[in-house]
Formats: C-alpha cells, sequence, structure tokens
C-alpha cells in the first residue's frame, strides 16, 4: 500500500528541509491517541465469562450482531459456565443466531465450557492463575479458538498482560512501515511486547484505542489520515 494520504507534501525547492515526522513508537502512538480519544473502557460485557462468550460469537462478525446473540443468551439464563454446559445444543444454536456461523458459533461454546470443566472443574478462576503462556497453549488447543481469541480472553476476561492484534492494529502498523502487510499475527504481536511495558491495563486501553481509529479513520477502503491523530506519525512525501 502506498501512503497516498499523507497530510502535506514536502516542499518541492528544499526537500531536505522538510520536517521528519515525529519518532514513531508505539508509546508516541499511544498517547496520540490517547490525547484524542480519551479512555475507552474496553471490553463491553458485564463479567469475565460474557467477554469469553462475546471473544467466540465476534468471530467474523459486526459487534452489533454479538450484542444481539449475547442479550438472548441473558435473558435465557445461559451466560455461566455451569448454565452453558447443560443447555441442548440446538437451543443453543438458535439462541447465538443473530451471531452468524451459529452452528459452528455454538459448538466452540460448548467446546469451551468442556474443556472448563475438565481442565478446571468449571471455574475461570482457577483457569485464570495459570501462567500466560500455558494458558495460552491450553486455549488455542481448544476447538474454534485462534490466536486472536485466546488472547482477547487472556486479557480481557483474564488480565493476563497480551496484546490483541487484529485486523485494525495489524493495518494501521503495515500502513505506517512498521510491518509487512501480510505480517504474521505473532510477529506483528511482538513488536507490543518489546515495546511496550507488559501491563494488562495499557493493552486493553491500547488495543481498543486501535480498534477506534481503525474504524473512525483507518478504514479498508480509504485511509482518512487528514483528520487521524496519527497522521503526523506519517513520513513526509518526497
Ligand atoms: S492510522 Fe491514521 S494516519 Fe495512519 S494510515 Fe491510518 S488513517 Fe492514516
Amino acid at each position: 500500500m502506498t501512503l497516498a494520504l499523507v497530510s502535506a507534501p514536502a516542499p518541492a525547492a528544499s526537500p531536505a528541509l522538510a520536517a521528519p515526522a515525529p519518532e514513531r513508537t508505539l508509546s508516541a502512538f499511544y498517547h496520540a491517541l490517547h490525547q484524542r480519544l480519551g479512555p475507552q473502557h474496553w471490553w463491553p460485557a458485564e463479567t469475565p465469562f460474557e467477554v469469553i462468550v462475546g471473544a467466540i460469537l465476534t468471530q467474523s462478525t459486526a459487534w452489533t450482531n454479538v450484542e444481539r446473540a449475547i442479550a438472548n443468551l441473558r435473558n435465557a439464563s445461559l451466560l455461566q459456565p455451569a448454565a452453558l454446559s447443560r443447555v441442548r445444543l440446538s437451543r443453543l444454536e438458535r439462541l447465538v443466531r443473530p451471531s452468524g456461523y451459529y452452528r459452528q458459533k455454538a459448538r466452540k461454546l460448548k467446546a469451551f465450557v468442556r474443556f472448563l470443566e475438565r481442565e478446571y472443574g468449571g471455574s475461570l478462576e482457577r483457569m485464570f492463575r495459570e501462567p500466560t503462556d500455558a494458558l495460552r497453549a491450553r486455549l488455542l488447543a481448544i476447538h474454534g479458538i485462534g490466536p486472536e481469541t485466546a488472547d482477547s480472553i487472556l486479557l480481557y476476561a483474564g488480565n493476563h498482560p497480551i496484546f490483541v492484534m487484529d485486523a485494525y492494529t495489524r493495518r494501521i502498523l503495515s500502513r505506517h512501515g512498521l510491518t509487512h502487510p501480510d505480517v504474521e499475527y505473532h510477529e506483528a504481536q511482538a513488536i507490543f511486547h518489546r515495546e511496550l511495558p507488559r501491563e494488562a491495563r495499557l493493552f486493553t486501553e491500547y488495543h481498543a484505542l486501535l480498534v477506534e481509529t481503525g474504524k473512525r479513520w483507518c478504514l479498508k477502503s480509504k485511509a482518512q489520515c487528514g483528520e487521524c491523530p496519527l497522521g503526523r506519525f506519517l513520513e513526509p512525501k518526497q
């Protein structure tokens, strides 16, 4: 991708004197976003289990659809591991239907609660006492849980300091020349782990700010850099 929307072209007569872009560090990005957007207070959920359910249901769909599915589960008193474990699969499929791919997602939810019961007696508290890397490996072994879902569960439900990579974040990094557009999940994640303090609160806030940036300005079809708080970190055009 070319950065065709860089705010202002460098003066033709004196390119050597063009002001350099401010330092493109992840800390500088964070402060610029936080200053403009303020605290985000993510994830939108009432309990850690609801975060987990949301992280599974949000795969390949918009959050508004997830909200409808979660409302169905709440009205049916199923937002607890034991209740979700007992409910018939066909009923669960009907309830999560608004989130799309409902058959697969109902099975994924069942797979998660079976894992929780088998390995931790149904206790999220016990599960989250595991060391981050060990629990991550176990989550990834569950049917239907990939890196982004596992990391969302670890960070937002369990307060484990691990950065969640998503399409918005990878797009922003690559448009700023910090990664290749096809960068691997773990490679992009490693940049955040290397450059920032490993703090869950910072990671939740930062990820939420990047998602908001992706929705407001860094659209897939068009980057609106002139209005974006990260516009000043783009290299001036030569
Ligand atoms: S994050 Fe903002 S400044 Fe950077 S490419 Fe996207 S829209 Fe442009």
